[in-house]
Parts: C-alpha cells; sequence; structure tokens
C-alpha cells in the first residue's frame, strides 16, 4: 500500500485480541464443512488513513453515535488486515468508505481505487454525499468499473431522497451497480435514519441494487417488506444474530421466515475490522439460526458470487 497506509497504526490503542493467531484456522474449517470455495463478505471497510484513524477514534469514544462501548479487535495495519482476511478464506470482499460531510468523497474515493488495484479480490468500493457534483463522480466511477458503493444515513446526516441524489440513484439503477446502504436506525437512531428514505428512492427508482446493511435493523421488518416488493434489494447480515449486537432485543423470531423467503438476496457482512468479538462468531451466530447448509451457502457464498462475480476483477 502507499505510505501513508502504514499510520493508521498505534500501539497505545493496541487491543486485547487474544487468539487471533488460531482464527484462519477456525475460520477456514468452517465454510470448508459446508464445502464452499471461501466466503464472500461484502461489508468490510477499509478506507484512507486519515478517515480511518478519524472513524475509529468516534468507535473509542463510545460517543453518542454508538451509545456504547465498541472495542476494535482488528486494529491493524492495512496489509495486515489484507493478509488476515486472505488467511480466512474471503475470496472476495469490499472496502466500503463512507463520507460524513460534503467534499471528502473524491478523496475516498480516490484512496478506494488504489486499493482495489492493489488487492484485486477486493469488490472496488466508493461512496457519494449529496453534493452538486456527486453525479458527475458517480457517473465517472461507474463508466470505470466500480463494483459497489456505501452510503450511511446516520454518519453523513442526509436522507437518500435528498435532490441532489435524484440522479445518482438513476445512474447506479440504470447501470445495475450495487450500493451498500446503512440507513436503519441502529445502532443509535438519527434525524434521518429509518426505512422512510429509501422506500421513496425505491418508489422512484425501482431497479436500484439496493443492499440493506445489518438487514436494517432495528427496523427489520420495514426492510425486509420493503425487499419483498422490490425484486433488486438485498440485505447483508452484518453484525446481526451476534451476541454483541443481540443485547438490545435483536433479530425478531416471527421474521425468520423472511430470511428464508428472501434466502437468495441476503449477504454475509461482517464489519470487519471494527468488530468488537473473532470473526468467526458472525458465522456461527448465522449458523444458529438452524435454517440449514444451503441457506448457509447461498448467504455465505453463492448470492455474493452471482451479484458481483465469483473472479478477482483483472487488473
Ligand atoms: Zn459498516
Amino acid at each position: 500500500m502507499t505510505a501513508d497506509a502504514h499510520t493508521d497504526h498505534d500501539p497505545a490503542l493496541e487491543p486485547d485480541r487474544p487468539g487471533i493467531a488460531a482464527e484462519p484456522e477456525q475460520v477456514r474449517a468452517w465454510w470448508q464443512a459446508l464445502e464452499l470455495p471461501g466466503l464472500f463478505d461484502v461489508h468490510v471497510h477499509f478506507m484512507a488513513p486519515a478517515i480511518q484513524r478519524a472513524v475509529w477514534a468516534v468507535f473509542d469514544s463510545a460517543g453518542p453515535k454508538l451509545g456504547r462501548p465498541w472495542p476494535i479487535r482488528y486494529r491493524l495495519e492495512v496489509d495486515e488486515r489484507v493478509e488476515l482476511l486472505r488467511s480466512f478464506g474471503l475470496r472476495r470482499f469490499s472496502g466500503l468508505p463512507y463520507a460524513h460531510k460534503p467534499g471528502v468523497a473524491a478523496y475516498l474515493n480516490d484512496w478506494a481505487r488504489e486499493f482495489a488495484q492493489q488487492v484485486p479480490e477486493s469488490l472496488w468500493s466508493a461512496t457519494f454525499y449529496p453534493e452538486d457534483d456527486a453525479p458527475t463522480y458517480v457517473g465517472e466511477l461507474v463508466s470505470a468499473g466500480v463494483e459497489v458503493f456505501k452510503v450511511h444515513v446516520q454518519v453523513g446526516e442526509f436522507p437518500l431522497d435528498a435532490p441532489e441524489l435524484d440522479p445518482v440513484w438513476g445512474i447506479l439503477a440504470e447501470a445495475g451497480t450495487p450500493v451498500v446502504i446503512h440507513a436503519g436506525s441502529g445502532p443509535v437512531p438519527g434525524e434521518h435514519t429509518g426505512p422512510r428514505s429509501l422506500a421513496a428512492v425505491l418508489a422512484k427508482h425501482p431497479a436500484l441494487t439496493a443492499i440493506v446493511a445489518h438487514l436494517g435493523a432495528p427496523e427489520y421488518a420495514e426492510f425486509l417488506a420493503l425487499a419483498a416488493r422490490h425484486p433488486r434489494v438485498h440485505l447483508d447480515t452484518t453484525m446481526v444474530f451476534t451476541e454483541f449486537f443481540s443485547e438490545g432485543g435483536g433479530f425478531p423470531a416471527d421474521l425468520q421466515p423472511r430470511l428464508v423467503d428472501l434466502q437468495d438476496r441476503i449477504l454475509l457482512g461482517s464489519d470487519f475490522p471494527a468488530i468488537p468479538y473473532p470473526y468467526l462468531h458472525q458465522l456461527e451466530s448465522l449458523e444458529r439460526l438452524g435454517l440449514g447448509e444451503d441457506w448457509l451457502r447461498a448467504v455465505c457464498w453463492h448470492n455474493g458470487a452471482r451479484l458481483f462475480g465469483a473472479e478477482p476483477r483483472a487488473i
């Protein structure tokens, strides 16, 4: 990676992560038992170091946007994180930057583009913000072959149906480029969180390939209903069903049949690296749902491979 990619390492913040050396073998044993070629994780973050540091500072503060302590298990350098994911057997994974204010998306996207070039199995990821030049840079990235976008409603503090974004949704819907959208009101609600603004966008752009992050937590029922109405809407499992995420109630048991109905549109997500538990815990918490091996195979590999392609990008 670039020289400054190494500056996000602060030994003073070194977390306690016993057992990390044993994790690769444990994770590989999990997916090998399902006879999969590996894992496809659509919700991984790799961000420009200056922004990554700012994001981790928010996590470390356990401030009002999180509402609780949030230890970061994989606070490693960029290269170390890539190698760890490879050792887990992640054959494809995203990089998902997200902008918290106007004017920073281009910076994030430039770094993400360089990252994608150096890590061919990563999904080339980008972000956008409601600002005048968003349709221009989104259009350019789509033409150049970007594979996925990410937006974060609570962090960005904007509604998805902001007028500046209307042409952006049009571009993405027409191109079929997926966008991971964190719009649910977890972990802490914001002024614009919740299903309303995504419903408004889908009413106008029904072909949009939206991937609802965290299964829409905590508005699971509303986001699952949006997916039932719109065949291009997918959902990712990120942090859902884990013990950490379930402390406030978690996914309602009576909605579990909907996870089976939507089996082909649920995608493994982890939120690596900013998770407070071992990566394997996300996988085991999916297994504990008891929805069967075919469901796990679809979610952890086949659905992502179908949506994005199983093979690394040619670079
Ligand atoms: Zn995330």
